[in-house]
């Protein structure tokens, strides 16, 4: 097979100089990213949850134990780039959760998991473009929980692999998360993934730095990062297509055709990328 066959598997110092990598995959951050930003008052989200389910003193006792420890987890994350898990935060507070207590607690992040309007087009547009779809978010919830949350918004089925930091070792800017979600996709290159999210050190500084091309969706509580330099920031989801198009046809790539090429490890491509100049 000649390289002009297979653009995404040539070596970098096999293209042209100044021609970048065909995009191969675009890797989504969740929170504020493929779910519109919410600002949210955990501690009192989990005084609401807590006092469904105990008495006065005792809610009152757990909330405050909870938010406690998933405040240092979280600080712990930005800190070390650890992960953490919701059964962490339950055994650090001294609370043990029962189904009831964890589905008023599903119930009161509800309102702010929707998933953006435009998300299922936009996946539907990409892989129609021979480009796969990951996530990759820092979390403590399960995997099942954001399941859920895409099964019910209608896009679980378009994504093609995804990455939760409550399963790996690893969060966000850690070089392993970036390379977990690589894996997930199915990309060998991350010259070839494009990374979407709305923080400028976990998502645009992590993913630059793990070779991937960074996209910022900027929201105005997250905090800046200088050393965090995107290669573009588009002001919501429904500028990244014209984008990636741009990108794509600069480069003299072309997806869309399923032509029968292969990927790495063997599997087809939604619709194979080639190259047109
Ligand atoms: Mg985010």
């Amino acid at each position: 097979m000649t390289a002009q066959q297979t653009p995404g598997r040539q070596a970098p110092e096999e293209r042209a100089p100044g021609r970048r990598a065909p995009v191969q995959a675009v890797i989504f951050d969740w929170g504020g990213t493929l779910t519109p930003w919410h600002s949210v008052d955990h501690a009192a989200l989990w005084r609401d949850v807590c006092a469904l389910h105990f008495a006065t003193e005792l809610a009152e006792r757990n909330a405050t134990a909870i938010r406690a420890a998933e405040r240092e987890l979280w600080l712990a994350a930005e800190r070390d780039h650890r992960s953490a898990t919701l059964d962490h935060v339950f055994q650090r507070a001294g609370v043990a959760p029962d189904e009831a207590f964890l589905a008023s607690y599903a119930a009161a992040w509800e309102p702010h998991t929707l998933t953006d309007p435009g998300a299922r087009a936009l996946f539907l547009w990409l892989r129609a473009a021979g480009i796969r779809v990951g996530v990759l978010s820092n979390t403590m919830w399960p995997r099942s929980a954001h399941e859920q949350i895409f099964l019910r918004d209608r896009v679980l089925d378009l994504i093609d692999g995804a990455v939760y930091s409550s399963e790996i070792d690893w969060t966000k800017p850690h070089p392993e998360a970036f390379r977990a979600a690589m894996a997930a996709v199915g990309v060998s290159d991350p010259a070839g993934c494009v990374f979407v999210g709305d923080r400028p050190y976990d998502d645009v500084y992590g993913a630059k730095r793990a070779g991937m091309r960074a996209v910022l969706v900027p929201n105005s509580e997250v905090p800046a990062y200088p050393a965090a330099e995107p290669d573009a920031v588009i002001a919501g989801l429904a500028d990244l297509a014209p984008l990636i198009e741009a990108w794509q046809a600069a480069d003299g790539w072309r997806g869309g055709e399923r032509d029968g090429q292969q990927r790495a490890d063997g599997g087809p491509w939604p619709g194979a990328i080639r190259q047109i100049n």
